[in-house]
């Protein structure tokens, strides 16, 4: 991951599954990956710049409430 297409794309996590290696985000605010995003049935909160975070406290950088 040492190239990046866009300064405003999301980290990313590469997991190893028995089905071959998926990509999936990370939340921008505490780096938790998006499979364990709650909110909006796991779609994370988008802001209205469109950067997706885990929740609202996270996008609000009010502390996140996943955990
Ligand atoms: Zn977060
Ligand atoms: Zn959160």
């Amino acid at each position: 991951m040492t190239h990046l297409t866009s300064p405003y794309a999301a980290p990313t996590i590469i997991y190893d599954t028995a089905t071959g290696p998926i990509e999936a985000r990370l939340c921008p605010g505490c780096g938790l990956p998006e499979r364990l995003w709650k909110e909006d049935g796991g779609r994370g909160h988008v802001t209205a710049d469109g950067d997706s975070y885990c929740c609202r406290g996270c996008a609000d950088q009010t502390g996140c409430t996943c955990v």
